[in-house]
């Protein structure tokens, strides 16, 4: 019982209370089972250390898909898993193909706005950006109706849809970036307050805006609640963009999609007789409506569309007792290649820390998970491609898995181990949104570490890294990983060192492996992996995400049925 967290004590007795009443109960609240305490095998810090300085050396050439750095990587990963005695997981191939389209946008039309009689212009770049998921040499909307959508959210989970009512087929969606209550300075409120929500996210305006049939969706760029200025919305919109290739070729998308500056927004709405700052208002409280503009918009652009091929690479260990039961192991193995040269012209980004060390775990955890032997459920090795293209690899393994969502319990996701002392605490991306924190808690507590939150709950770090390719798709996933709290030399040294990776190495040709770098860090957040994913492949239970959480409906839609 003492595993059991508070949340569900109170349901429990009161549900017996009834059933003593001879009260038929609706349904009595599911008992999740015990979390397994599991025994940890020495974990090697030597596969650490090798795998690492193998796979950031400049013969890797920084690891860009598509390249013989991919060939090296791939083929290197495989012998490493095969060494560990892995099988091969994609119906016994190591690697699961990934077909990927770049398209570039370019010679774009000016955003022609007409409203009440006025003809507005805005340049591309300076005042608009845009592009098309769709695979298509060249994309035009004329004369769109534009609707004031807010936030653009549709969360039934919290009777919230900023789309009620509306029809938007062959219309453009204007919608404010972040989530209705990003102002608080506490995590309270429907959508988790200061704590960005993936309603914040604009990949998630986009694709609701195209659930709604929508021909456009424009996002209204504002530095605070965006948490990122115009330069980063103009330079991560113009040049090649890459996507993993869908049956749909994209065409389940909207025609069009990009983001407004805030004084163009301004404009648009004062010219519809509106006002952005009283609409951006009303948006905040629940049972706004969407507010159909006075004015057509106009944009155009070519489409220049390439084709290439990366690889996932996968090894599995089967389960005992319920092998068609699944726990995932994630990292990506790729990373930018060749990049801007340093002063030393130093042209390799050779990604030792992002993500070498990710990989390294993936292999010291199969070489630990097959010396234990093999657990109740099976355990998948997942190497993935195209993260720092947009989480690529992952995307395109959750959209067609080997081994079926549904019957994949959960997962960790490594992305970036800093090197460095051992910490007191572990930090945990996210926040409490699943029954994975009982697992969480079993874990440190028997490694005698405390549990701390983000610095950045503002950021939507969660929805940044390969996990969330699952997450969104209803697998519950962790990301942890040590937090700041140093053994060796406490909060200071961890937080400076993570200053020093974030400011001078992070994407630069300086990520390099140094030989006298102190692993007692990664071992402990390696065995704190094996912890996690070890107690989640012996255990029968199916840990869930919290009844308010924005990915409660689709796992439980998708284990519908499910025996
Ligand atoms: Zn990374």
């Amino acid at each position: 019982m003492l595993q059991t967290p508070l949340r569900s004590i109170p349901l429990l007795a009161a549900a017996s209370l009834l059933a003593l009443c001879g009260v038929a109960t609706a349904k009595a609240p599911r008992r999740p089972a015990p979390v397994p305490v599991v025994a940890v095998p020495p974990i090697s810090a030597e596969t650490l250390k090798e795998v690492t300085r193998t796979l950031s050396s400049d013969a890797y050439e920084g690891r860009a898909p598509g390249t013989p750095g991919e060939d090296k990587t791939v083929a290197t990963i495989i012998d490493r898993f095969k060494a560990a005695g892995l099988k091969p997981g994609n119906k016994g191939r190591w690697t699961q193909d990934v077909p990927t389209v770049i398209v570039e946008a370019k010679n774009h039309v000016p955003l022609t706005v007409k409203a009440e009689g006025q003809v507005l212009s805005f340049a591309f770049g300076a005042d608009y950006v845009a592009g098309s998921y769709r695979i298509t040499p060249r994309t035009d909307l004329a004369d769109a109706p534009l609707v004031f959508v807010g936030f653009g959210v549709n969360a039934p989970e919290q009777g919230w849809n900023d789309y009620a009512g509306v029809d938007m087929k062959g219309k453009i969606a204007v919608i404010l970036v972040n989530d209705p209550d990003y102002e608080q300075a506490d995590e309270n409120g429907p959508f988790k307050g200061r704590r960005m929500t993936y309603y914040g996210r604009w990949r998630y305006k986009f694709e609701e805006a195209a659930r709604q049939g929508a021909a456009g969706a424009l996002i209204v760029h504002d530095t605070f609640p965006a948490a990122y200025g115009w330069q980063v919305v103009q330079s991560s919109w113009s040049g090649k963009q890459k996507y993993v290739q869908s049956a749909t070729n994209g065409m389940d998308q909207t025609l069009a999609n990009g983001w407004i500056q805030k004084s163009t927004a301004e404009a648009i709405l004062k010219a519809s007789g509106q006002d952005l700052a009283a609409l951006t208002a009303a948006a905040k409280v629940k049972g706004f409506k969407p507010v159909p503009l006075n004015a057509t918009a106009s944009l155009g652009f070519d489409n220049g569309i390439e084709r290439a091929m990366s690889h996932n690479v996968i090894g599995v260990q089967p389960g005992k007792a319920r092998p068609n039961e699944y726990v995932l192991y994630t990292a990506h193995w790729d990373h930018l290649g060749r990049c801007k040269a340093n002063a030393k012209g130093d042209d390799i980004c050779n990604g030792a820390i992002d993500n070498a060390t990710g990989v390294a775990a993936l292999v010291a955890l199969a070489q630990a998970n097959r010396k234990a032997g093999p657990p109740a459920r099976s355990q998948v090795f997942l190497a993935v491609t195209l993260e720092e293209s947009g989480l690529l690899g992952s995307e395109f393994y959750a959209s067609n898995p080997v081994y079926p969502l549904a019957r994949t319990v959960g997962g960790v996701n490594m992305d970036a181990l800093g090197m460095g002392s051992a910490a007191r605490d572990i930090a945990v991306t996210g926040g409490d949104k699943s029954e994975l924190t009982r697992y969480l808690q079993t874990a440190t507590r028997a490694m005698g570490l405390t549990i701390t939150g983000e610095t950045h709950p503002e950021r939507g770090y969660y929805y940044r890294s390969d996990h969330f390719s699952f997450a969104k798709r209803g697998v519950p996933m962790f990301d942890v990983g040590r937090g700041s709290d140093w053994v060796n030399g406490g909060r200071a040294a961890g937080e400076a060192a993570s200053e020093r990776y974030s400011n001078v190495d992070y994407h630069q040709p300086s990520d390099e492996f140094h030989e006298d770098w102190d692993w007692s860090g990664p071992l402990q957040d390696v065995t704190l992996f094996y912890r996690l994913g070890r107690s989640l492949a012996e255990t029968s239970d199916w840990p869930n995400w919290h009844k308010t959480d924005e990915f409660r409906l689709i796992r439980d839609r998708s284990r519908a049925g499910v025996k």
